[in-house]
């Protein structure tokens, strides 16, 4: 019989990435707490974090074997890792001979390891010769990746949550951290405890558990977010508040944002918001009188049409006061998957390459190129999250891999996924887990290890870099993510795939970073394992990391200015209401679910806070409905329906309804899933989709 063992990991779920204490006992029983030690969270671990025990250790859901169907009439039958390898080399070798290399395509995940994501880069955009590789990361962060980009050049969290303890104001935008990034409010709420003056301004369309701790609730109609920001900014202008010296010193194309901020007056940005116009004046005097000023926002900005007008008019405030680059200051991006600040490191994105080199760079395509010693990489980017699925269904893309993540639930408008992935010619499913309703849609299934299973990297949503360790063996034949791709790449007799380890993937990844501004090439698995998280940059073996950016206002733009940019709309883009469709829908998480609840359904525990989805509405559109609480009403949109009970409450504005995204098909009824109603309509730049805004109608549901 083993001894008890403890080893330090991370949470597996939200970009917070808590610190995780694992002891397995002499019976091999598996318990965790918060690591004490652990800079995020200092021991303290949510309901989510608690639970990862008998998520790791239930397999009665789990995929234990490679299968295949021969045709899509047939059932999926075990094969062996051989035979499995052999029939997705040969089946992808005859789609690529046959219609070329962008025919097919790799969907991955913001909780794959950073070298199973780099490893997938390389097989794609290396070797198969196609960019056609993207991430659910593109559905939640994708909007702030280009704000940030177009502020300082590179898509840098600026800050570290340290940060967090050195501010006086915060502006929580289109985010409910309270219930998505659990920890990282409680440290803000204790601040706010041990610090009266600290102001907390939160804008939301609803009254989340976040806006308990708020001393502002900006209550804004759905879409208005540019404007409101816009009209903070004019204040700030008007009265003289902003940062002058900083301005002219530090950043570019002022007049730009000036121009449009004074679009509107504040009157009329209140009345198209909705809100008193004092509320916009009350807001931007607290962030006036701060002296270490906080952005947060994560979907309610990033999952819109204009959610890269909304991410820049945002960062521009920031800007205005100066707030960057000094403790207790800068904007603050809240990531919502565990690693997927590391996939868009390793460049995991259909736009993206590795160590934030560019696409459209001829001179960085040439590095990368070099490097993997593969094929020339095309320039222009590669088919991002929906117009994957939209090419498989008009029969352009004929074969997808999807990794760890469930596309069926996940994606807007879910129906047209099914049919895209039921015209698809292949689908490889890669996953953990029989609960991913995607994986009915495989003609190779793949066994892959989970949480504790293998070792890898994550970065969380401060630039924190740790090492996972594999604690337990993997069930039945599950490979780690990585292997499965390094030796797919061997069967496609592909060139440099022949790793022995993850930590060889991880060195020739940290080698790649060298001389960019994520240089980590003084990283590796020994120095994580010994000396514990680092942030980047840590350019060298005894670099101790980064843990703020532009300390020294030297920012990545091509003339090192902070840049300004006025945001193109300043009006909401999304589908219109109208007689038919009056209402706007609005989806989200809630506290203790995790996407689509492969991993979070199974915890008996986290069914007790919210066990059903539910459709949230005001009292008086309920009452004008006829509809009672927890009657069951029909939500219908221009793409689908759902059927679900109803919660009333004032928390929520008038005509505006709220789902939950959790919910698919196999687990609970047919009729529960959100992105049945939801629009497939993307942001033109960041391409993410409009997730936070379609038109719907709610009726009674009557027996038949
Ligand atoms: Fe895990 Fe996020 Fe909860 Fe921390 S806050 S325990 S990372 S789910």
């Amino acid at each position: 019989m083993q001894a008890k063992e403890s080893h330090n990991t991370i949470c597996s779920y939200c970009g917070v990435g808590c610190g995780i204490t694992v002891t397995k006992d002499a019976k091999g029983t598996l318990s965790v707490k918060g690591n004490e030690a652990y800079p995020v969270n200092k021991g303290m671990l949510c309901s989510k974090g608690k639970n990862l025990n008998y998520v790791a250790q239930d397999t009665s859901d789990r995929i234990l074997h490679p299968q295949m169907r021969w045709s899509r009439n047939h059932p999926l039958q075990q094969i062996t890792w051989e035979t499995a390898f052999k029939r997705a080399a040969a089946v992808f070798k005859s789609i690529i001979a046959k219609h070329g290399s962008d025919s097919v395509g790799f969907y991955v995940s913001g909780q794959c390891l950073t070298e199973e994501y780099y490893l997938a880069n390389k097989l794609t955009k290396g070797f198969i010769g196609t960019n056609n590789i993207d991430t659910n990361s593109r559905l939640c962060m994708s909007s702030a990746v280009v704000g940030y980009k177009k502020m300082v050049g590179e898509d840098a969290v600026p800050i570290a949550y340290e940060d967090i303890e050195l501010a006086d104001c915060f502006l929580i935008a289109g985010a409910n951290p309270a219930w998505c990034h659990p920890i990282l409010f409680r440290r803000l709420e204790k601040h706010k405890e041990e610090n009266p003056n600290v102001k907390i301004i939160v804008v939301d369309p609803r009254k989340t558990q976040t806006c308990a701790l708020a001393d502002l609730h900006l209550q804004i109609l759905p879409g208005t977010d540019v404007i409101l920001f816009n009209a903070m900014a004019r204040w700030l202008i008007e009265k003289r508040k902003i940062n002058t010296a900083f301005i002219k010193k530090y950043t570019s194309n002022f007049e730009a944002c000036k121009q449009k901020a004074f679009e509107l007056s504040l009157n009329e940005a209140a009345k198209k918001c909705d809100i008193p116009v004092n509320d916009i004046k009350k807001a931007a005097k607290l962030i006036a009188n701060a002296k270490g000023f906080i952005t947060m926002w994560t979907m309610g900005l990033n999952q819109s049409v204009i959610g890269v007008d909304k991410n820049v008019s945002l960062l521009n405030l920031s800007l205005l006061t100066g707030h960057i680059g000094k403790p207790g200051s800068g904007p603050f991006s809240l990531t919502g998957q565990p690693n997927a600040m590391g996939g868009r490191e390793v460049g995991g994105m259909a736009s993206l390459l590795a160590a934030h080199r560019d696409l459209g760079n001829e001179k960085h395509r040439q590095e990368v190129q070099e490097f993997w010693g593969g094929k020339p990489i095309k320039k222009e980017p590669g088919l991002t999250a929906t117009e994957m699925f939209n090419a498989l269904e008009n029969g352009s893309l004929k074969a997808i891999w999807v990794i760890c993540t469930n596309p069926v639930v996940s994606m807007p408008n879910a129906h047209k996924v099914e049919r895209a992935l039921k015209k698809a010619n292949f689908v490889v499913v890669q996953d953990i887990s029989h609960n991913s309703e995607t994986t009915k849609y495989a003609d190779l299934l793949l066994p892959a290890a989970g949480w504790l299973e293998k070792e890898g990297t994550m970065t969380n949503s401060e630039r924190r870099i740790s090492y996972l360790p594999q604690v337990i063996d993997p069930p039945g034949e599950a490979l780690p993510d990585a292997e499965i791709l390094w030796r797919f790449g061997q069967e496609m007799g592909y060139p440099g795939f022949d790793y022995a380890n993850a930590s060889e993937v991880y060195d020739e990844y940290c080698l790649m970073t060298k001389g960019t501004n994520i240089d980590i090439s003084g990283l590796s698995y020994e120095r994580l394992k010994t000396e514990g998280s680092f942030q980047w940059p840590v350019p060298h073996k005894t670099h101790k990391g980064t843990s703020r950016l532009f300390d020294d206002h030297e920012y990545y733009t091509a003339n090192q200015k902070a840049h300004f940019n006025a945001p193109r709309n300043l009006f909401n883009q999304s589908e219109q209401t109208n007689a038919e469709y009056p209402l706007i829908l609005n989806t989200g998480r809630v506290r203790d679910q995790w996407h689509t609840r492969t991993k979070t359904g199974k915890v008996k525990r986290l069914l007790t806070h919210i066990p059903t989805p539910y459709l949230e509405m005001n009292k008086v559109d309920a009452y004008l409905l006829g509809l009672k609480e927890d009657d069951i009403a029909v939500v219908k949109s221009r793409r689908g329906s759902v059927q679900v009970k109803v919660k009333i409450n004032f928390d929520i504005r008038e005509k505006v309804v709220f789902l939950p995204m959790h919910w698919g098909k196999i687990l609970n009824s047919d009729f529960s899933r959100a992105n049945n109603l939801t629009n497939d309509l993307v942001d033109p730049i960041s391409k993410e989709p409009d997730f936070k805004y379609c038109a719907v109608q709610v009726e009674k549901y009557e027996k038949p």
